[in-house]
């Protein structure tokens, strides 16, 4: 049937081990079972169907037989790279990004650019969002669309077919065609394939935890917010010996998903004299924010925002962690003040902390009562949003799109320091990460990367997160 049918086709080609089959099983969800044995097709392709977004297409591997011969591999590849070029829409090159680029890979790249077809390189085996950076070492291979993926675990598949069926052609009656076949009795993990979109929108790694770090100036209200957050929601593992002798983590559950506040002990401890309170909070938010994901920034409502809270702002925007800033004791200065000041707005409140925390633009702002307990979910509704958003990713085709709809007219930048993009691709996530490919090697000028990041951020939000840039020369 495989074989047979019409519409599109695509094929993965790439040396011996680097995931082919393991992505073909993925991509199909099937085992390896389906062999081409019409007639002209050769019995060393396998052909499977993928379908995505209410599209089918059919996809080729030609990495049946694959000598064990080393010295024969390179012309065994060309051989069957041939043979699916001929047919193919589009081609997946795999690499494995475990792995230094070599000699064959260029080789094959240069041989596929050749063809002129649509072409993508999936650098396979990045399992974590770590290797994300060493996947960008591939670049040089020459293949503009380039996607990080973990055939194994199904990382990015949903990038990867989002970006190749954007190029397929498609006939109008391709779609709809959701039951005209009775499926295979699937398994979970063949389920999952057939819906790689989960991962997707929600960022690959969801199903691990997210550590959240409460920093802050003594007496702002740290350990009120956090036994606060502990009493509110569920506490499934309390309390954790960490790492460090002694640090002590708790873990919430809240909307089904885990949240480590780090090193509770560090949040308790009190100074002994104000200085060296004052002193050893900055140093703590250093520590806490090194073993983060997301910061709770707490503010004390009742004195503003002090030139230490300022500091450790700093710290949090440069470290890369997502930050949340939260507005704690909102109830002493509202109704009933103590001290014969007018009930404060909260308005006129946020619009001076965002004068003095200009960097921290991307955080949301929660006004909260830790004592009472206001609010406390909207604290917890936020962690798990920003957690999502410094985990996105946009494809290369979306950049793509959206680079074409950006006025850089409006950048203000000094005719000296223009510099021409070719293109731009989010190299890694958690904080977002984008590399300029650019005609020449200049230090992005600020107001210029101040307006992309404006752009970037109304084009895809990352609420939270800083973003970073990074600019590479093509030579
Ligand atoms: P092929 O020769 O290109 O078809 O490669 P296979 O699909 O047989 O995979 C080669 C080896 O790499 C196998 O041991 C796979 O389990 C492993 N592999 C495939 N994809 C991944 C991945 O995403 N991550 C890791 N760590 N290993 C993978
Ligand atoms: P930390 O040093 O940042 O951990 O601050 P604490 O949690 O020890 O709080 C310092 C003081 O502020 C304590 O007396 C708390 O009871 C008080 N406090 C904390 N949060 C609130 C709040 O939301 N409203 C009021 N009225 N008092 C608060």
């Amino acid at each position: 049937m495989q074989g047979s049918s019409k519409g599109p086709v695509f094929a993965i080609v790439g040396r011996p081990n680097v995931g082919k089959s393991t992505l073909f099983n993925r991509l199909t969800g099937s085992r390896r079972s389906i062999v081409g044995d019409e007639p002209g097709i050769t019995r060393d392709r396998i052909y499977g169907e993928v379908r995505w977004n209410g599209h089918t297409a059919r996809l080729v591997d030609t990495g049946g037989i694959v000598p064990d011969d080393e010295a024969l591999i390179p012309s065994e590849i060309f051989r069957q790279a041939r043979v699916a070029l001929e047919e193919a829409n589009a081609i997946v090159m795999v690499v494995d990004g475990r792995t230094e680029l070599a000699a064959p890979d260029i080789d094959l790249a240069r041989l596929l650019l050749k063809t002129g077809k649509p072409l993508f390189l999936a650098v396979n085996k990045i399992d974590t969002v770590a290797l994300d950076a060493t996947a960008e070492n591939f670049r040089r291979i020459g293949i503009h669309n380039l996607v990080p993926i973990s055939a194994e675990h199904g990382h990015n598949i949903g990038d990867l077919l989002d970006e190749v069926f954007a190029v397929l052609p498609f006939g109008n009656e391709e779609a709809e065609e959701e039951d005209t076949e009775p499926e295979e009795p699937a398994q979970e993990e063949e389920a999952a394939a057939e819906k790689p979109a989960v991962h997707r929108t929600h960022g690959e790694f969801e199903q691990h935890e997210t550590r959240v770090a409460i920093i802050g100036r003594p007496n702002v209200g740290k350990s009120t917010l956090l036994n606060t957050l502990t009493g509110t929601t569920r506490a499934i593992v309390s309390p954790i010996a960490g790492t460090t002798r002694d640090a002590v983590d708790e873990v919430i559950e809240y909307q089904g998903r885990h949240l480590r506040i780090v090193d509770t002990a560090g949040i308790r401890r009190k100074g002994k004299t104000n200085l060296m309170a004052e002193k050893l909070s900055v140093v703590m938010a250093r520590r806490h924010l090194e073993a983060s994901d997301v910061a709770l920034l707490v503010i004390d409502a009742t004195e503003g925002v002090t030139a230490s809270d300022a500091t450790i702002g700093g710290y949090a925007h440069e470290s890369g962690r997502s930050v949340v800033i939260v507005v704690n004791k909102w109830d002493l200065v509202t109704t009933g003040r103590t001290d014969g000041k007018p009930p404060a707005d909260r308005e006129i409140f946020e619009e001076q902390l965002r004068h003095s925390l200009k960097y921290l633009d991307y955080a949301p702002v929660i006004f909260i009562s830790a004592t009472e307990g206001r609010n406390i979910h909207r604290v917890l509704d936020a962690v798990v949003r920003v957690a999502a958003e410094r985990r996105k990713r946009v494809t290369t085709g979306q950049m793509n799109r959206f680079l074409e709809r950006v006025d850089f007219q409006r950048a203000g930048v000094p005719l000296a320091k223009k510099m021409r993009i070719f293109y731009m691709t989010q190299a890694a996530v958690a904080p977002p990460t984008f590399v300029l490919f650019t005609n020449r090697q200049v230090k992005l000028h600020f107001s210029f990367e101040r307006f992309l990041e404006n752009q970037v951020r109304e084009a895809f939000g990352f609420e939270g997160s800083p973003i970073w840039f990074k600019v590479r020369a093509r030579e």
